[in-house]
């Protein structure tokens, strides 16, 4: 008997026909896919900037895109931020912020801040041109700005960053005051504007931490000084930010003229002790699915992938699915349990399995192979109804227990990491495949998608 008409696949809503037929052929080119929901995008940015205020609040709101969009699409991404309401976008990289700008999203459209380059290979040139402000932290990234300005005959839009606490870029109070006393003429002779000041936080996600909570108090005191040295040297700052996602839903008080949300935007809080998800009014984007390979049956006190980290306790079925570490699942995901003198019981990453009698979250067991890990499904998969060709989900929307979905928070617990790392590990290889983007997106903006991507 074909067992059930009940399919393990999510009822995806297809735009359509074309929409339908891009899913088909994905399933045929790769065995994974990662499905992300612009709407969420969209939802979850219209939220940040109701947080913020609204639009007239006098805090704009930029979507973080660095990292491909923390895995999701740039481009995508961007755009599905710009639809929620950013006026800004922002990019680690030199080279993601100028994608933007090629894809065809002007000045008109938002401001895009970018603030990573390595000393004169950098882009600087090509950034003032295409209208990108630029982050300046250094005395040696001052002297590129200014000769890239001259060079290109037009002014740079800078935002001076400050080391207030985290110990990554920017100027020290060691280093400031030389900074301020080369910027002042700079600005004077037209050939950078200071547009803003800026900051990073070490530990803004800990609010239930005191000694967090004063380490970011003590970051907005530093970060308020710095701006009074502007001011006297006479480069106020016409934009101050300083608040990531974690700020900008905890930290009213320093959402200033910007902020800059990252994980949020893709509907994650940024430390699952804060909380899940839904607490913020978040929805994550992104849903990760595969198609089982191998089902079979397999005795009691088999040993599982290399290493034999797990063994089956008795007689049961597994089930392959055919992604690895290649993929960018964590190998620190992998599934520990063996019986004996050195116990180890360490559950891996979830995948949600449909069965006969609803979804079950089964577990990564023994080790993540490069291509491929190994599913016990601690039952007989003739009775669970489940087959080859079904598909899973490694994680999901998180709509709660009935649902039984896992999120990339549980999947980053199982591996010792954070959501942030598990999405942005996820290899070009799987497709990324985008709902709702007709809703969402404009058809001027529908263009600069991939075609076959969408849903
Ligand atoms: C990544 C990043 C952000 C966004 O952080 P989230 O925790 O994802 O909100 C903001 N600012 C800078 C400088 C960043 O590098």
């Amino acid at each position: 008997m074909e067992t059930m008409t009940l399919n393990a696949a999510p009822q995806w809503r297809f735009s359509g026909e074309q929409g339908k037929a891009n899913y088909e052929r994905a399933l045929r080119e790769y065995p994974a896919q990662a499905i992300v929901d612009l709407a969420a995008l969209r939802d979850n940015m219209r939220h940040l900037v109701e947080v913020c205020g609204g639009p007239g609040s006098g805090t704009a709101v930029m979507g973080v895109v660095k990292a491909d969009a923390y895995g999701h699409g740039l481009i995508p991404s961007a755009l599905a931020a710009l639809a929620g309401g950013a006026t800004w976008l922002g990019t680690a990289q030199a080279r993601e912020a100028l994608l933007l700008r090629k894809a065809g999203i002007g000045l008109d459209r938002c401001r895009i801040l970018t603030w990573m380059y390595s000393g004169p290979t950098a882009p600087l040139d090509e950034l003032i041109a295409n209208d990108i402000d630029v982050s300046v932290g250094s005395l040696d990234g001052i002297e590129l700005v200014a000769a890239a300005a001259r060079a290109t005959g037009r002014t740079a839009f800078i935002h001076v960053k400050v080391d207030s606490g985290f110990g990554r870029n920017g100027f020290t109070e060691m280093n400031f005051p030389d900074a301020v006393a080369r910027l002042a003429p700079l600005a004077k002779e037209g050939l950078v504007r200071v547009v803003g000041q800026w900051s990073h936080l070490a530990v803004a996600d800990a609010p239930d931490v005191p000694e967090f909570v004063a380490a970011t108090d003590q970051q907005i005191e530093n970060f308020n000084a710095f701006t009074e040295l502007m001011k006297q040297a006479g480069i106020a700052p016409q934009i101050r930010h300083l608040a990531n996602t974690a700020a900008t839903l905890d930290r009213p008080e320093i959402r200033f003229e910007l902020t800059r949300p990252g994980i949020g935007l893709y509907g994650y809080e940024p430390d699952p002790a804060m909380g899940t998800p839904s607490k913020y009014r978040l929805r994550p984007a992104m849903t990760l699915q595969a198609q089982l390979g191998t089902v079979k049956d397999v005795q009691a006190g088999h040993g599982i992938s290399y290493g034999r980290t797990y063994l089956t306790g008795e007689r049961t079925s597994t089930a392959i699915v055919p992604i690895g570490y290649a993929d960018g699942i964590h190998r620190s995901a992998s599934g520990f349990d063996v019986e004996g003198a050195q116990h180890v019981d360490k559950p891996g990453g979830p995948v949600r399995v449909m069965t006969v009698d609803g979804p079950r979250v089964l577990h990564v067991s023994g080790r993540v192979c490069m291509d491929q890990f190994v599913l016990d499904l601690c039952g007989s998969a003739a009775e669970l109804g489940v087959h080859e060709g079904d598909t899973v989900m490694l994680f999901g929307p998180g709509r709660g227990e009935a649902y039984g979905e896992p999120t990339a928070d549980d999947w980053a617990r199982a591996a010792g990491t954070i959501s942030y790392e598990v999405f942005t590990c996820l290899r070009g290889r799987i497709p990324r495949l985008y709902l709702n983007a007709r809703e969402v997106l404009s058809e001027d903006d529908l263009r600069l998608l991939d075609p076959a991507s969408i849903l």
